[in-house]
């Protein structure tokens, strides 16, 4: 059997980074930036108020309580200021451009909120309540790197640098196909055999999660001709497809069936569990990457965090790899079979415990989705007492 190291060792060996594009900026949230970004002016452009007050020369407020004449009124984005002169005053809204002659501004709360004459009562040193020019970012500054994840903040500044378009490696297009003549859509009725399809639920989401963004194909049965039908279809649009389901030793497995004259995509065993059976490749003119996942709703997503979340990283120009494990402490005994690496399903602790939920079959959805880790058990260890420390991959 194929070690789970060696599996994704050959995954990351196959994907490669998507090439960027220009994007954009309602296509770029979770998009990887593959250029620098600066600002092309100074951040904020010019000098305003930090606060709705008063825009006046510290000087003419030295001595309080004082009252000034108000010869302007400022909003933000208003143009064609007067100056304040001296024993001046200027009503000011915050980001409002500070008109010439002002060097302070007095928060409204600190006056009488005067239109005509404005009484002040409390002083204010010069600068107060100023925002100056290129406080935030200098003119030509880089504000963000190559490599950098576009997140709503990230977005925000590309915007506020005046940026229509960013050249950034898209998220990728993952295309999730399952596989079983007993599936059923959810909301239909059930009949005797059948079962509703989750998994390309659970996939398209956990795609989602992991930054890619996900398209639920309808289910297919078992007949291998419709599955390559279907997939050939999902490939014009797709990065990397995802399918469930019929990859397994028995009979009716359309998957395996189609996909292993094709030469292309190799269905191995993997020395885990769940998940053992394990198809990989790539597909079609474009070479594109496909994961057959195994349809036990436990085994695809222990799969899918092992395999597929790594591969879309690297497909973003991330750093990929296994995922992260904390070290936690077993409240119970576990066991694994000799040979496999296992990955239970628990509940990790504030304390840095770690409980196995109960129910550890692979068709046990309800006990995964009452987890919220992954408890690895290494090849080579069979029992693991009560008590002992083990590494976990937190869901
Ligand atoms: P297979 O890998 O196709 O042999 O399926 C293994 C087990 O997973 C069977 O019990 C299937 O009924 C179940 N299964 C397969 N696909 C799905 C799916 N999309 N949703 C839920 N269960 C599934
Ligand atoms: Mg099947």
């Amino acid at each position: 059997m194929k070690s789970v190291d060696a599996h994704l060792a050959d995954i990351l060996a196959t994907v490669r980074p998507l090439a960027p594009l220009e994007l954009e900026l309602e296509q770029a949230l979770g998009a990887t930036l593959a250029e620098e970004i600066t600002s092309p002016v100074p951040l904020p452009p010019f000098d305003n108020s930090a606060m709705d007050g008063y825009a006046v020369r510290a000087i003419d407020i030295a001595d309080v309580p004082v009252t000034l004449p108000v010869i302007d009124d400022v909003a933000a984005g208003a143009d064609g200021l007067r100056a304040v002169g001296p024993g001046h005053a200027v009503r000011i809204m915050t980001g409002g451009p500070l008109p010439a002659g002002a060097d302070t501004v007095v928060p409204v709360e600190w006056t009488d909120g005067g239109t005509v004459s404005v009484r002040i009562d409390r002083t204010a040193a010069e600068g107060n309540a100023i925002r100056l020019a290129g406080e935030d970012v200098r003119a030509g500054a880089v504000v963000l790197k190559p490599g950098t994840v576009i997140g709503p903040a990230q977005l925000g500044i590309i915007a506020g640098v005046g940026r229509r378009r960013v050249l950034a490696r898209p998220r990728p297009r993952v295309a999730v196909l399952a596989t079983g003549a007993e599936l059923v859509e959810p909301g239909q009725p059930l009949g005797h055999g059948q079962i509703w399809d989750s998994n390309s639920f659970t996939l398209t989401a956990a795609a989602r999660s992991a930054g890619a963004d996900g398209f639920r194909a309808p289910t297919v049965g078992d007949d291998p001709a419709v599955f390559l039908e279907r997939l050939d279809a999902q490939l014009l649009r797709a990065d990397v497809v995802v399918t469930s389901g019929g990859v397994s030793m028995g009979a009716y497995e359309p998957v395996k069936e189609a996909l292993s004259p094709l030469g292309t995509v190799r269905f191995e065993k993997v020395a885990m569990q769940p998940g053992m059976p394990q198809g990989f490749g790539t597909v079609g003119d474009d070479q594109v990457p496909i994961f057959a996942l195994p349809g036990n709703p436990v085994s695809s997503f222990v799969s899918f965090t092992l395999f597929v979340r790594p591969a879309l990283d690297q497909m973003r120009g991330l750093t990929a790899g296994p995922p992260a494990t904390v070290t936690a402490r077993t409240t119970a005994p576990l066991r694994s079979p000799a040979g496999k690496r296992s990955y239970l399903r628990g509940m990790l602790g504030s304390d840095g415990s770690v409980a196995p939920v109960h129910g550890q079959g692979s068709h046990q959805l309800a006990a995964l989705a009452a987890a919220n880790a992954l408890i690895i058990v290494p090849e080579d260890v069979t029992e693991v007492p009560t008590g002992e420390q083990v590494e976990v991959i937190r869901l």
